[in-house]
């Protein structure tokens, strides 16, 4: 195994989806084009059912192809699978994407929504109209519920959200 292949952005992806069985697989993958899963079991010493559950995975993810084609020599159908290098980028891109829009709903959400809070880590959040509710005492140990400060929480979204959106730009 070259170290090329060891860091091949197909492999580092499958890697962070499915850890290291998926990394055995999408170096199989890699190394024998057009390969079955018995074939992959055998060069990664995985069991059948892991490699089969981590290639439907990556089908679904459309990180690779699977042929339909007749084995000639048990006369059954087999499928023989390839990696989609080209969509890995696509699928990173779109991984991304998701998680900007979520972090950005948190982010909306935080910035939309006061909450209230007894300082007891174990006690829960109150939305303002639940504080009102409750008359600003926790329901669960009776503290007295205070303006919670959010700004930290707002300020790590939104530089988790830069950091995400200056990666696309590399
Ligand atoms: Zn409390």
């Amino acid at each position: 195994m070259t170290k090329k292949k060891f860091e091949d952005s197909f492999v580092k992806i499958s890697g962070l989806i499915g850890g290291d069985d998926y990394v055995r697989v999408a170096k199989s993958l890699l190394s024998h084009e057009n390969t079955t899963d018995e074939e992959i079991a055998e060069s990664t010493e995985l069991k059948i059912n892991l490699v089969r559950k981590c290639l439907y995975d990556l089908f679904g993810r459309s990180l690779i192809t699977g042929i339909r084609v007749r084995d000639t020599k048990r006369g059954w159908f087999v499928y023989r699978w390839k990696a989609q290098r080209d969509q890995v980028e696509p699928f990173v891109e779109s991984q991304k994407s998701k998680a900007i829009t979520r972090l950005t709903q948190r982010l909306n959400f935080e910035a939309e929504h006061e909450f209230y809070h007894c300082g007891n880590p174990s006690c829960m959040k109150y939305e303002f109209n639940k504080a009102i509710e409750v008359s600003f005492k926790c329901e669960v140990c009776s503290q007295p519920l205070k303006l919670l400060d959010n700004s930290k929480l707002k300020a790590a979204l939104e530089l988790k959200i830069h950091e995400i959106q200056n990666e696309e730009n590399e």
